[in-house]
Formats: C-alpha cells, structure tokens, sequence
C-alpha cells in the first residue's frame, strides 16, 4: 500500500474534522463524523493488511534466499537475523536436536545473547520453553510471563523480568528436529497469535531449508568420505601390486590396516592348512587368542565380526581375507574407540584388496619354488645322463669302425640306430643343461665385438651337406659396411645354427633360403628366410614355448624336441637382442633376431 493515499485520506479526515469543530453538532456534521468513522475504519483495515503483506513479502524474500543456500552453519544465521528482523524481538536463538535424540540439543545460532548468558542457568526459562515446543512439535507464546502461571514461578523469569515469549518447532516431515525462540524483557503484548503464526510459517520453511543443507552436508561428507576411501585403495593397490613377495605382502596389509584404523594392535592370521578345525598352524608373534570365536564366525560366515566392547577395554574387528569368495585367513584389529559398520566395510574392502595380492603372491612363490626344483632336478639329471651317454657313444663308435672285430651289414644299421638316438638324446640333454644353466645365471657369455659375416658363412658351410640332401638353396646378403656386433661368438653360431637347420628341416626338397643381414638402428638385425611349410596362425601363439612342436606331419617327420627356439630366444635376449618371426602357412617365414652393435647396447 503507498504511503500517499493514506497521507491524502488522513489529511482529508483532518480538514473535516478541523470543519466540524468549528461548527455547531447539526445533523449534516453527525452524518459528516459518521463518515469519518467509515473512512477511519477503511483506513485501519487497509493498514493491517498492508501489514500483513509486508509480512508475507517479507516470508518470502527470506524462504527464497534460505533455498539459495546449502552451507548448514549460513542457513542457520540467515535463519536468525530473519527471525528477529521480522519479529521484533529483542533476542533470539535456534536449537536443533542431536542427531538420534528426542531431547538433546545444542545452541546452533544466537542474536543478541552474550556469551555468559548463554552458558549460565538463566537460559531455564528457555529450556522449558523449548523442551515443551519440541515435545508438543506446537507453537508457544506468551505475551507477560510474569503472569503466565506455566512460567512466573521461574527464577529467570522473575530475575531478568521476562514478558514477552515466542517459539516455534522447526519440523522435518512433521518431526520436531529443533525450534526457534524469540523473547523480549521490556515489552508486554509485543508478540501476537498472528506473529506466532508468522514464526511458525517461517520456522517451516527453515526447516525445509535445514533439511536441504543438512542433506547437502551429509551428501558431500559422505562423497569425500568414499573419494578419500577409493584413493587410499588406490594408493594400497600400488603399493601391493610393486612386490610379489609374500611377507611383504602380509606386512603391507598389516601396516594399511593399523594406519586406516588408528588401531592399537592388528594381525595377519593365514589359513596354513585346509584342515577346517584347526586351520592355522601357526600365529603371528603377540597374538594370544587363537580360539576367539570371532575368527571361527568370520571364516564361517565370510564376513566381518564385530565384539561389543567392554567398558574400558579394546573392541575388536575381525575381518576375513577373501579371495574369490574362499578364504585366506582373517585379520584380527584392536583398538580403544568402538568400530562402526562403516568401518568394517571399508576395512573389508582394503582386506578384500590385499587378498588378491597375497594370493598373487603366494603363487608366484609356490611356482618360484616348483620352478627352481625344476631346475634342479634338470641339473641333476642332465649332469648324470651325460656320463652314460658319452660311454654308449664312445663304445658305439668301436664297435661301428670294427674295433673289436668285423661287423656285418645289419650289425652296423643297428648300431647307427643307437649311434643317432643317442645322438639325439644328448641334443636333448645340451638343450636342457642349457635352459638350467640360463635360467640359474650360471650360462656364462664371452662377449666382443665380431663381424657377423664369417660366422654366417661358416654356419651355411657347415649344414651344406644337409641343404644338398634336399637340393635346396641358400644364399646370404650383408649390407656393405654393417657393424661390429657385440656377441658371443659361440653363442652367435648357436642361433644362426638352430635358425637355419629349422630353415633347412621345414622346407620342402628344393626349396630357397635367403639371410640377409642389415644394419637396425645400433643393431644389426639377421634375417633368415624360407619359402616352407610356414607356421598356421594357431602355431604361431605358442612359438618359443618350451617342448612346442607343430602337429604338422611336415614338422614331425623331422627330427627334434622343441626346446632350439625357447633356448635362442633366451640367449638372444641374455646378449641385449630382439627375436621375432613373420609367417604365412604355407608359403614361408622369416625368423629373425638383432644383436646390440656396442656393449651394453639394447639391454
Ligand atoms: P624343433 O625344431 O626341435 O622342433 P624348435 O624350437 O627349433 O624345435 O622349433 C619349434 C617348432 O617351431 C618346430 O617344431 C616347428 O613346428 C616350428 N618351426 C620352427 N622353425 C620353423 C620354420 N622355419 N618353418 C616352419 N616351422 C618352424
């Protein structure tokens, strides 16, 4: 409503009124002061609705610049300057109830308190107040305490002349979950039901806006919460996946669980033996209590078990170490402050992580341990076999040359049957002996630098006489200038020997191979190529492999045990070089292999 109107209206009613007075009472001035009446009347309807208005507009403005905020401690303040600015009151304050209590709350926002005032037992009126508020979930006013039986008796009623008294619930989904109060000491009657009204709208709205905040607040606590939980999980993953050794492992799970939980003490109980009734056969040094049932529970329920703590004494979290569902033991954490679902469940998960690693772990050691008996027994063997077979060949060879007498024709094919198995045999014992002396680092390497060529040469000289038995054609290339290889001469002869007699083996009569060899960088790469049998697509994942052969009755016509390409490909790579092959089955391959050109070189 303007202010003008209103100004016109009373001035017109003045100059009436100032007319009439000067006149004597005829029934023209009756009619006139009647007039008078209704226009006074209008004016004062017209007045409290305006105030009424303002008021609204005034809800309003504040409900919506509450809903424009989610930080909780902003809101509360918002709520409070509105509260007294639309009021009037002298001071006020808001409570809201501790989160799982009817009764319990806590001072969130203040105006016009002091700070003395707030913490002594002059706040009793306002407890009562506000206990009753919360309890009924209504309103509450009272225009002169003083006179008002349900709190004139109280000392700060009496002390501090407390007359008028306002307060609101504030309710969630119909629940009291705080309330505002409002009062003044010099004032009687300055509060009304339209005011409590006012508060009691205006206390819903905050509310709503509370519950946003709170939710918000929650929310974002409970996001940082799960991001600082995944990046801590991250940070225990890298940790674990950088070893695979298995105390390590058990140690790294130790130290994340201690740290993550503030934990007093924690330990790693593994499951040694399947037997069920007794499924640790040793335990951690300090840990006294194998037969707590927590452990059986957790191992039979594969889930986290929590003890009710007594006063005083440490709670205690066992949480079982699962892997794929099955279990690898359990670690058992102690600690002053009671665990929380919560906690177990991110506990759980940081186990569930270590798990794969300790099973990782333990495998990896299981296959270490299996594979350096592997080696041994290959050492073992390989060594003892060698003996006897240099005594079969040696008398073999005797016998062959007539040594101790003539031997007749069927005689001598029988005794080149044994002379080539055994043969055989003893290329199977050198590879052997080969792949345990690599992998042991016993394989010694006498490196220099030396010009491929020669040795290529010397290698085609050497299988001439197979490569004539099948009619087939070799020729070699070297790029003018090619570089000094930093190699093992011997060694260098080995790869060229199995690279080439495979060439020559898997080639049909007549067929062509060519090596070329070139310069690569600071290698020099040695190209050997056929047009044979060539290696099908399935063959050709499983190359290298150890006792691989092709079911290809090409390859097993000829003679051999699979393991020439696994030995040169660990030598290759023990000289600083690559190996690798291009084939198309049926028409050809290329196998290939570089050797570093100065020491040192591509290792
Ligand atoms: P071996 O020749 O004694 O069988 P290798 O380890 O040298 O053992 O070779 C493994 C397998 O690779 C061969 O059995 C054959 O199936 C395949 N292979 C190797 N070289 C060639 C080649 N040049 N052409 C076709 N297949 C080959």
């Amino acid at each position: 409503m303007d202010i003008n109107p209103v100004e016109d209206r009373l001035n017109r009613i003045k100059g009436t009124l100032h007319q009439i007075g000067s006149q004597p009472m005829t029934i023209e001035n009756r009619a006139a002061l009647q007039g008078i009446q209704k226009d006074l009347d209008g004016l004062t309807q017209d007045l409290q609705l305006s105030h009424e208005q303002s008021r609204l507009a005034a809800l309003y403005s504040v409900s919506q610049a509450l809903g424009s905020s989610l930080d909780l401690d902003k809101v509360l303040n918002q709520v409070m300057d509105a509260v007294i600015g639309l009021t009037h009151a002298e001071r006020g304050f808001l409570v809201l109830l501790e989160e799982n209590s009817t009764e319990e709350w806590r001072l969130r926002a203040a105006r016009n308190y002091s700070q003395e005032t707030l913490q002594t037992k002059d706040m009793e009126i306002s407890r009562t107040v506000i206990g009753s508020v919360i309890q009924t979930g209504q309103g509450l006013l009272t225009t002169d305490a003083r006179s008002d039986p349900r709190f004139s008796e109280q000392n700060s009623v009496v002390f501090y002349a407390l007359r008028s008294i306002m307060c609101a619930p504030l309710l969630s989904r119909g629940k009291p979950i705080g309330a505002i109060y409002v009062d003044n000491r010099a004032q009687t009657g300055l509060f009304s039901p339209g005011e409590l009204e006012l508060l009691n709208a205006f206390a819903s709205q905050a509310a709503v806006a509370l519950e946003n905040a709170w939710l918000y607040t929650r929310t974002d606590q409970a996001l940082a919460q799960r991001v600082a939980e995944l990046e801590t999980l991250a940070q225990v993953d890298r940790e674990l996946n950088k070893h695979l050794d298995f105390d390590l492992a058990v140690e790294i799970t130790r130290n994340w669980v201690l740290q993550v939980s503030k934990a007093a003490q924690a330990w790693v109980l593994l499951i040694e033996d399947d037997l069920k009734n007794d499924p640790f056969v040793s335990f951690p040094p300090g840990f006294s209590e194998p037969g707590d049932p927590l452990i059986e529970n957790a191992l039979d329920d594969l889930k986290y078990q929590l003890a009710p703590a007594a006063s005083g004494s440490l709670s205690r979290l066992v949480v079982p170490i699962l892997h794929s569902s099955k279990p690898l033991g359990v670690i058992v954490i102690d600690r002053l402050q009671p665990f929380t679902p919560l906690d177990a469940q991110f506990l759980s998960h940081l186990c569930g992580r270590a798990a794969a690693a300790i099973e990782n772990a333990r495998l990896y050691q299981a296959v270490q341990s299996a594979n350096q008996a592997k080696t041994k027994f290959i050492s073992v063997v390989t060594h003892e076999l060698r003996i006897p077979m240099t005594s079969i060949k040696g008398y073999t060879d005797l016998l062959r040359q007539g040594v101790v007498g003539t031997v007749n024709e069927q005689q001598l094919s029988f005794l080149n049957i044994v002379r080539n198995n055994v043969e055989r045999m003893s290329a199977l014992v050198s590879d052997l002996s080969e792949i345990s002396r690599i992998e042991t680092g016993r394989l010694k390497l006498e490196c220099s630098l030396i010009q491929v060529q020669g040795y290529v040469e010397e290698i085609v000289s050497s299988l001439q006489p197979k490569l004539e038995e099948k009619k087939q054609t070799l020729d070699a290339d070297f790029q003018p200038g090619l570089s000094p290889v930093f190699a093992d001469p011997n060694r260098l002869m080995q790869i060229l020997t199995n690279f080439v007699s495979n060439a020559c083996k898997y080639t049909p009569v007549e067929g062509k191979i060519h090596i070329h060899a070139y310069q690569q960088e600071q290698s020099v790469r040695i190209d050997v190529i056929d047009n044979g049998i060539g290696i099908s697509p399935e063959d050709q994942t499983r190359l290298f492999s150890q006792f691989f052969r092709s079911d290809d009755p090409a390859v097993r016509e000829e003679q051999g045990w699979g393991l020439g390409l696994s030995v040169t490909k660990l030598i290759v790579e023990l000289m600083g070089g690559n190996i690798g092959f291009t084939s198309a089955y049926g028409q050809g391959s290329t196998f290939w292999f570089t050797l570093p050109t100065r020491s040192g070189e591509g290792m």
